[in-house]
């Protein structure tokens, strides 16, 4: 009988003890979703800028880095750990105008890289929301990357319900190439990461956001991100106002991997 040579062990073993370190922690990494922001009055999703501020204050005490959302999605699909300790992604889903009037000078003064996900038929066009003039200003900070939250943000439930099996498809298709593609030519970017929209996500779903070129699909709850999770249903953690103090480090200590991805 062949012994096996050493050095055949010695990737396996480098990867064993170096997995702890490079990882940081083994629960993964919260990514935060938000809405809108108001300086007073908050609302189901809208938390007020000063609660939001503190939250921002509680990761910097805690030595908690906040990371551009993409590094995650590297780890989420294999890659190495955005930073040696604590991480945290901040998202903002929907594209209200209180992201440009409250929330970006906030994270413009602290230099907090965010990502938005956008529907591009509501921009420029309906009251509540924001332009491309905004999107674009916010995007040549370098701190804000913009991606896609479907084209009109449809409930899929509802169009598969009322749509015959292959309108449904194609409707699937539009929404997810149509909004891509908007906002890569609005913007002048890479779109290649997708929030479901209202968090409704099934397999169909998320093989169709593959063929439809996406790298990377989040749920609206479910958790932390995990390294060797699926990643065209990457759980995020939704954060209100209410998200104080004790609540809101509750929320951003870790807990263990959840396999079970919201539906
Ligand atoms: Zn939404």
């Amino acid at each position: 009988m062949r012994c096996r040579p050493l050095f055949t062990l010695i990737p396996l073993l480098v990867s064993v003890l170096m997995a702890p370190a490079a990882l940081g922690q083994d629960a993964g990494a919260p990514i935060l979703a938000y809405h809108r922001f108001d300086p007073t009055s908050p609302g189901p999703t809208t938390i007020t800028t000063p609660v939001f501020e503190r939250q921002l204050d509680w990761l910097d005490a805690h030595d908690i880095k906040v990371v551009p959302l993409r590094s995650v999605v590297d780890a989420v699909r294999g890659g190495q750990w955005p930073a040696p300790g604590r991480v945290a992604a901040i998202t903002v889903d929907d594209g209200h105008v209180s992201v440009y009037t409250q929330f970006y000078p906030i994270i413009l003064r602290r230099h907090v890289p965010v990502t938005l996900f956008i529907y591009p038929s509501a921009i420029s066009n309906a009251a509540y929301a924001l332009t491309w003039e905004q999107l674009a200003e916010m995007v040549r900070s370098g701190l804000v990357d913009v991606q896609s939250h479907t084209y009109w943000h449809p409930d899929f439930r509802k169009e598969r319900a009322r749509r015959t099996p292959d309108d449904y498809r194609a409707f699937v298709n539009s929404q997810l190439v149509r909004s891509k593609a908007t906002l890569e030519q609005h913007l002048g970017i890479k779109v290649d990461l997708l929030a479901w929209p209202f968090g409704i996500i099934d397999a169909d779903l998320q093989a169709a956001a593959e063929r439809a070129g996406y790298r990377a699909a989040f749920a609206y709850e479910g958790g932390w991100a995990a390294p060797g999770g699926p990643p065209y249903a990457i759980p995020r953690i939704p954060v209100s106002d209410r998200a104080r103090d004790a609540t809101f480090a509750a929320l951003l200590t870790p807990a263990p991997t959840k396999k079970d991805q919201p539906r």
